[in-house]
């Protein structure tokens, strides 16, 4: 049965509504059009290539239609739009997903801070990246299983002994110079106790190359990058941090990448079949708890605040043609 689209007050009033676009409702929704988008582009690139069909498949069917209910804005009065029901591909490398599970593990992060300056009030945060070689793509498995083994004894070394937790990240580029290799690096954020600094325990920039480059059993490797995060800065006390989480908790793969070196890109897809692109330990292990995600997930993300509506679902769909979200009044619904 077809459900009658709602009259709801922040409806424009115009003959062609059902065609209005998203950022004409909400600007602060621009990236879902940016994403989908990208999204459009992976998926047509996997299209071409035999193997991936199914991909390009998937990712055609990822959040087609997008459903949000209408909250009021409790400081300025204003209505907003949330987003309530949408349907995600799940494709590991689709734009739309991976932005979606960089705001959730964001919003994870957070979540679990309050009780880790509860129960480590002094300690600090680190912010470690780590990096090989560029390799051939083709290389690209085999160098990042590597890197994975060097992570392993670098975190039984006595250096590492006193850090208290780790959220470990894989991200893979491409290089510039020449086309067909990858620049894959590990991001970490480390929470060291704060006797760390200043202590016995403290490990210079110097020693982390050193102990890197043991690790992965390579002296070629040219440079390790760590900063103690800001986090003490009275005017904006979370701005390293956030930075810091931010660039840990992000896409593992740039989408310019992916469009920008189709080959590479569908090179890459092989190689990392089937990889951990995060690890975590220590009292940090559980926070991003790694399940796999449900629609629901990603469709709350970073909106974790609860806010209740009046039940009407606005819905919009993606239209390929000019690669934006329009208004799609009849998919429009009433919440369960
Ligand atoms: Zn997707």
């Amino acid at each position: 049965m077809e459900q009658k689209p709602l009259c709801v007050n922040s409806t424009p009033s115009s003959d062609n509504s059902k065609d209005i676009p998203l950022t004409d409702y909400s600007a602060r929704d621009k990236p879902w059009d940016e994403h989908r988008s990208q999204a459009q582009d992976v998926m047509m690139i996997y299209d071409r290539a035999e193997q991936f069909e199914r991909y390009a498949e998937r990712i055609s069917h990822c959040s087609g239609v997008l459903r949000f209910g209408q909250v009021i804005d409790q400081e300025t009065g204003e209505i907003g739009l949330k987003l309530r029901e949408a349907q995600f591909c799940r494709v590991r490398n689709c734009p739309v997903c991976q932005w979606r599970r960089s705001l959730m593990w964001q919003a994870r992060f957070y979540q679990a801070l309050p009780r880790l300056e509860q129960e480590h009030p002094k300690a600090r945060w680190i912010f470690l990246t780590l990096t090989v070689p560029n390799c051939p793509v083709e290389e690209l498995r085999a160098t990042l299983q590597e890197m994975g083994r060097g992570w392993q004894r670098l975190i039984k070394r006595k250096e590492f002994k006193p850090v208290l937790g780790f959220i470990r990240t894989t991200e893979v580029t491409a290089e510039k110079k020449r086309p067909g290799y990858a620049h894959p690096h590990f991001h970490a954020l480390l929470l060291v106790p704060s006797s760390w600094f200043g202590g016995d325990y403290y490990v210079t920039h110097a020693q982390w190359l050193e102990l890197w480059r043991s690790c992965m059993r390579d002296d070629s490797i040219m440079s390790v990058d760590v900063r103690a995060v800001k986090s003490l800065n009275k005017d904006d006390p979370k701005t390293g941090l956030q930075r810091a989480a931010a660039e840990t908790l992000k896409y593992s793969v740039k989408p310019d990448d992916m469009i920008n070196n189709p080959d590479w890109f569908l090179a890459m897809t092989e190689q990392v079949h089937k990889l951990r692109f995060m690890a975590t330990g220590g009292v940090l292990k559980d926070v991003l708890r790694q399940d796999d995600e449900t629609d629901q997930d990603l469709i709350v993300a970073d909106d974790v605040a609860e806010q209740p509506d009046d039940g009407a679902r606005l819905a919009f769909s993606y239209r390929p043609s000019d690669r934006r979200y329009r208004r799609f009044a009849r998919g429009d619904k009433v919440a369960d």
